[in-house]
């Protein structure tokens, strides 16, 4: 994984444009990646497909010729999206055009402007400072971004692996930043992985991957593909999975769909260091598939949130940043969170008047103590009492303070002794996908 955010971090992606074809048919590489144009001026719910940004170059230059901001030095130098310019700019008249950070002056940061027309440069604050003591205020510098802002296509990429059901898990990334390796490259490198992760699984689900440039890319995706939302079950937005952070896992509007619980059983379960985050309509492109218009169950998973680490949106999000073994333990957790939306069914206890003899059957230990320590034993016990159709295995881990695995495992053992049934589909919709009933009647 991290050699697929090395590969792809030197390229100037934007959310629309050649940097997201470049980055998605390397994707193609790794997965069965169907590449989508939606054209320029499509109307997308409210909004309307950009013109096509395609940069070729961009400089700031003085009278002998010398770049002292590059465009070829980092993509990050030029504001994303910038119109064109060519002209001729004072230092104090170019300063409303600069964009530095004081607080870390060795950092470029990332500035986008995309919905209105301007341009502009970032470089490290102590560039700008060395400018102004090596030229002044009233030195001229020829300013240059040849970038051209036509119609053309916004570009995403889906890779959709059928299952057994229609029913589908929806994962989905922002691939619109250019060099920056935490804030969407790691996003990208766990999806595509996960994605072959899943490719190799007998699944129950169908899964979808949406390589999309942020919020346009989303909205116009749902806007093209508004009879497939039925279908889509649970989702996850990936991001910024990369960095030293522990996780964090922000959930869907409604707060306690099947996702929701899913991933914070997961990660209490994890040994990691994790915080579980309210909904709020602020962050990645969640806020368009749990819009009300929209409706879907879709939560993300990140380590360190938008924001809340000092190099997020700057030159430090960085291939140094993002760790191996960090990408590692992400995807460990994606894993396991689809682990358990596949085996998260409701099953029948085929002997529920008192406990069945387990000793008899080898299923229990043969002399008296404590309860086996890997707790296989302890979930018999649970998932034969919490089996009456209405608790999936999930209610019964929550129930039991047990990882979802060993409660999975001990209703396979079961299934295997003749003790317990799987419900279909249909019955175990009552049960699964609901919290569950107190006092139930029978
Ligand atoms: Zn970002």
């Amino acid at each position: 994984m991290h050699a697929l955010v090395a590969e792809l971090f030197p390229i100037c992606r934007s959310i629309t444009g050649p940097g997201v074809r470049e980055t998605l048919a390397l994707l193609g590489h790794h997965l069965p990646l169907a590449l989508h144009e939606v054209p320029s001026g499509t109307q997308v719910f409210d909004w309307q497909v950009p013109n096509e940004w395609r940069i070729r170059d961009a400089y700031i230059r003085d009278a002998t010729g010398r770049r002292v901001v590059d465009f070829r030095e980092s993509n990050l130098h030029v504001v994303n999206y910038s119109v064109p310019v060519r002209s001729r700019r004072s230092l104090a008249e170019l300063k409303q055009h600069l964009h530095t950070l004081p607080d870390h002056p060795d950092w470029v940061p990332y500035r986008t402007s995309y919905y209105h027309a301007q341009w502009g440069f970032c470089l490290s604050h102590h560039r700008l400072l060395e400018l102004q003591r090596q030229y002044g205020d009233d030195y001229e510098f020829d300013v240059c971004v040849d970038a051209s802002l036509e119609p053309g296509a916004l570009t995403y990429g889906e890779a959709y692996l059928p299952g057994a059901t229609a029913e589908e898990v929806l994962v989905s990334c922002h691939i619109c930043h250019p060099s920056l390796a935490n804030d969407n490259l790691s996003g990208i490198a766990v999806a595509t992985f996960l994605a072959r992760h899943v490719g190799r699984l007998a699944r129950r689900y169908s899964y979808r991957f949406l390589f999309v440039p942020a919020t346009v890319g989303a909205i116009a995706w749902l806007s093209l593909n508004e009879e497939k939302l039925p279908n889509i079950r649970h989702g996850l937005v990936l991001t910024l999975l990369g960095d030293p952070g522990g996780f964090t896992y922000k959930r869907s509007v409604r707060g306690d769909a099947e996702i929701d619980r899913a991933a914070a059983h997961v990660l209490a379960h994890s040994g990691h260091d994790h915080t579980i985050a309210e909904f709020e309509p602020y962050g990645y492109d969640e806020r368009q598939y749990n819009s009300p218009g929209i409706g879907l169950n879709v939560g993300c998973l990140m380590r360190s949130p938008h924001g809340r680490y000092p190099e997020y949106h700057t030159s430090a999000d960085d291939l140094e940043l993002v760790r191996p073994a960090r990408l590692a333990e992400s995807l460990a957790q994606c894993v396991t969170i689809v682990e358990l939306l596949e085996h998260n069914r409701a099953y029948l206890n085929r002997c529920p008047k008192g406990e069945p003899q387990l000793g008899r059957r080898g299923l229990y230990r043969a002399l008296g103590g404590d309860l086996d320590r890997t707790g296989t034993e302890r979930a018999m016990l649970w998932v034969l009492n919490q089996s009456d159709g209405r608790h999936a295995l999930l209610d019964i881990a929550e129930r039991a303070k047990l990882p979802f695995a060993v409660v999975h495992r001990a209703a396979r053992i079961l299934v295997e002794h003749g003790l317990l049934t799987e419900l279909e589909d249909d019955d175990r919709d009552r049960g699964a996908s609901q919290p569950p009933r107190l006092n139930p009647s029978r």
